[in-house]
C-alpha cells in the first residue's frame, strides 16, 4: 500500500515539474536559520539550518504561538493573521524544537520566513516524524546541515491559494552529515488532509521535483545539501 501511494505521490509531483516561469526567491539570513524566500508564493521556498545536540537540549517554549512578520523580507508581506481560520496550521520550516535551548533562537522561528500554510494532519503526523528523525541522526552523527522546503502543483492543476499565500502540495526536508557529506537523507511529505507517510527519496528525484524551480536547485547546491 506504502509504494502505490509512493508512486502516486510521484507522479502527481513529477507532473507538477513542467517549466513555468522562474520564481524570484529573497536570502533572509538570521542567527537560527537562513530563508530563501518565495516572494510570489509567499512562502519560503527553502530554509536552511545546522543542527547539533546542543541545539535541542533544553526545554524553553514560546510565550506566544502567533508569528511575527519578518521585517527583513520586503513588502507586501505575508502575516500570521493570513493564516488564520483557514483550515491550515502555521507550520514550521525550521522546527521550534530544534532551537530550545536559546529564547533568541527560539523565537526567530516564530519569524513568517519560516512559516508556511500546513494541514494539522501533515504538521503532527509526517512532518512530526521527520523533525524527530533528524534529532536522532544529529544525535548519532553529531551536527547536520538540514533545508526544508515547499512543493508548489503548477496552477494549471488547482492550486489553493489562501488570499495571495500558496498552499504547497507537499514539502521536502535534507539532511546531510557535516563531517561525512555522503551521509545524506532527503524526504518528501504531502500536505495532505488524510494521513501519509514521509517518502525517502533520492537526490534525482528530489531534482526532477523541482524542476520547474531552479533558483530551488541553485540555492541547494550552494548551501551543499545536494551535489
Ligand atoms: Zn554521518
Amino acid at each position: 500500500m506504502k509504494n502505490i501511494l509512493t508512486y502516486t505521490l510521484l507522479i502527481v509531483l513529477l507532473a507538477a515539474g513542467r517549466p513555468s516561469v522562474a520564481q524570484p526567491l529573497v536570502q533572509v539570513t538570521h542567527e537560527s536559520y537562513d530563508s530563501y524566500y518565495d516572494l510570489s508564493a509567499f512562502n519560503p521556498a527553502v530554509v536552511v539550518w545546522y543542527l547539533d545536540f546542543e541545539d535541542f537540549k533544553g526545554n524553553l517554549k514560546p510565550s506566544t504561538r502567533r508569528f511575527k512578520t519578518d521585517t527583513k523580507l520586503p513588502r507586501p508581506r505575508v502575516k500570521d493573521e493570513d493564516l488564520k481560520g483557514t483550515g491550515y496550521v502555521r507550520g514550521h520550516m525550521c522546527p521550534a524544537g530544534d532551537r530550545d535551548t536559546r529564547k533568541d533562537l527560539l523565537k526567530e522561528t516564530y519569524l513568517t520566513s519560516n512559516m508556511t500554510p500546513m494541514t494539522m494532519v501533515c504538521n503532527s503526523g509526517p512532518w512530526k516524524m521527520v523533525e524527530d528523525t533528524c534529532r536522532v541522526l544529529a544525535k548519532r552523527h553529531g551536527k547536520i546541515k538540514i533545508a526544508a522546503g515547499t512543493i508548489f502543483l503548477d496552477d494549471s492543476l488547482g492550486v489553493e491559494y489562501l488570499g495571495r499565500v500558496k498552499v504547497p502540495a507537499a514539502f521536502f526536508r535534507i539532511a546531510r552529515c557535516v563531517s561525512h557529506p555522503e551521509h545524506q537523507w532527503i524526504w518528501i511529505v504531502q500536505n495532505s488532509k488524510s494521513s501519509s507517510s514521509p517518502v525517502r527519496v533520492g537526490t534525482n528525484t528530489l531534482q526532477q521535483v523541482l524542476q520547474n524551480r531552479s533558483s530551488v536547485i541553485s540555492a541547494l547546491k550552494i548551501e551543499n545539501l545536494i551535489d
